[in-house]
């Protein structure tokens, strides 16, 4: 390659998704000729399925705790510290998307719809002239004499001075990512972190319960407790779906990740489901001295399914008293039949797999790469962006977040570093 100071660096970035897109504009914004590979048709096919097609692409609440990777959480900091604070509110607004934040610190663009935010990256890359190639996948990469070799499949080859992975993880691989990346790092002496889908619905056990019996319903505000070999580990609560093969719905996405690593070591996973998580037996036992006047007539099932979703009182609630009176009642025994509601435990089996996960956690070891440039310690110019390193973020944003901000970072560096590199 060309020491000539007045030299344009080269940047090759494979992936044209959240993480890609932002590394060649930060790349390009810094002064390199950068090359964007995507191999979908189009640049951010993952992005237009994101928040169920509204994007939800950052968080108010910034609490380190929403990022999880196998390795030191300092290294993710780092990075979302590498920028300043709102940075990927700030670049969008710049970039001219207007935002709104629901539930408390979700954002999304305005129109709520994924595309706006696709557009404005799309129209960015456009300004700064990064080429882009759609429709074909990186097919070898090496590097020899003083440069990397980008073969396609269409055998078109590039040749670079740095390049930029950002080819994502294993999840969704109908989108795009279908896990090769893991193969190029390697290739390069990098360890990966077993991926294991994340953000997903589990499946369970159906030994004793008829799943399709309870297929449906949907419990609006439950709290689900996950228990690694019985010890609660973690524990989430908002809208739970039960399905056929298990269940679903986001609380059950953010433990799923710490199900899936321990199942991988063969450990015991439970799920225990609270349906009535405000109320306690107390309150159970309280209620039913007021309602026994005028409820006296009817079935303990029919009281039962005034609380809670008839189908989950089908499902579970196949006891005996169920066809008892309240009239014939004790106290203790209405409060013992709703406690049922509120200890419903299952063995998970299994997550639901790539396929359905929205994110993988693990792959690249982070301690392989620097936090304060995305550069591989172990080949310099070689740089990493986005879900394909061992990083992954709870729903609510945190992953298009690393991905964007990661992303910048490794696009300013890897520019940055060439420049660099000719002084020295
Ligand atoms: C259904 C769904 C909903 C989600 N909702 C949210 C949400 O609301 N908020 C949030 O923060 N996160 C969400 N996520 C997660 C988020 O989309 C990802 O974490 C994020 O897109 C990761 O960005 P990335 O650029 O690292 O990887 P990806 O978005 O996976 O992009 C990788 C790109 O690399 C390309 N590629 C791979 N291999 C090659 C190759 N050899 N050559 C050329 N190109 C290649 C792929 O085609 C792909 O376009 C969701 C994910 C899914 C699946």
């Amino acid at each position: 390659m060309s020491m000539d100071p007045k030299h344009v660096p080269t940047i090759c970035v494979i992936g044209g998704s959240a993480a890609g897109m932002t590394a060649a504009i930060f790349a390009a914004r810094s002064g390199a000729r950068v090359i964007l590979i995507e191999g979908n048709d189009r640049l951010g096919r993952k992005i237009y399925a994101t928040g169920n097609g509204k994007c939800n692409f950052f968080n108010r609440d910034q609490d380190p705790g929403h990022f999880h990777t196998s390795k030191d959480p300092s290294w993710i900091i780092d990075v979302l510290k590498s920028q300043k604070d709102d940075f990927v509110l700030d670049f969008f607004r710049e970039l001219g998307l207007m935002s709104t934040m629901k539930h408390g610190g979700y954002y999304y663009p305005v129109n709520e719809s994924a595309s706006a935010v696709v557009a404005c990256l799309e129209e960015e890359l456009q300004r700064l002239q990064v080429e882009t190639i759609l429709s074909d996948r990186m097919r070898t990469l090496t590097y020899e004499k003083d440069a990397f070799h980008v073969l396609l499949r269409s055998g078109r080859i590039y040749q670079a001075d740095a390049v930029i992975l950002a080819m994502g993880g294993s999840a969704s691989p109908k989108l795009g990512s279908d896990g090769s990346g893991y193969y190029y790092a390697r290739n390069f002496g990098h360890t990966i972190v077993e991926p294991l889908p994340a953000l997903c619905p589990l499946k369970l056990e159906n030994e004793g319960t008829d799943f399709s019996m309870w297929s449906g319903v949907r419990f609006g505000d439950a709290r689900i407790t996950l228990s690694v070999d019985d010890i609660p580990v973690a524990s989430e609560r908002g809208e739970i779906l039960l399905t056929a093969y298990g269940v679903s719905g986001i609380p059950v996405f953010q433990v799923s990740g710490q199900a899936a690593r321990s199942l991988a070591q063969k450990r015991k996973v439970s799920i225990t489901i609270d349906a009535a998580p405000d109320m306690n037996g107390r309150d159970a036992q309280n209620a039913f001295s007021e309602w026994s006047a005028y409820a006296g007539h009817r079935k303990l099932q029919e009281q039962l399914c005034r609380i809670f979703p008839q189908k989950a009182v089908d499902a579970f609630y196949h006891f005996a008293d169920r066809e008892m009176k309240m009239s014939s009642l004790d106290c203790a025994s209405f409060a013992k039949a709703f406690d049922r509601f509120k200890h419903m435990t299952f063995i998970v089996k299994d997550t639901m797999g790539f396929d359905q996960a929205q994110v993988s956690s693990g792959g690249v070891d982070l301690s392989e790469v620097s936090s304060e440039t995305m550069e591989s310690k172990l080949r310099p110019g070689l740089y990493f962006a986005g879900e394909l390193l061992d990083v992954y973020g709870d729903c609510g944003g945190y992953n298009l977040q690393f991905a964007f901000t990661g992303g910048a970072l490794a696009g300013q560096s890897a520019a940055m570093a060439w420049k660099g590199r000719e002084r020295g």
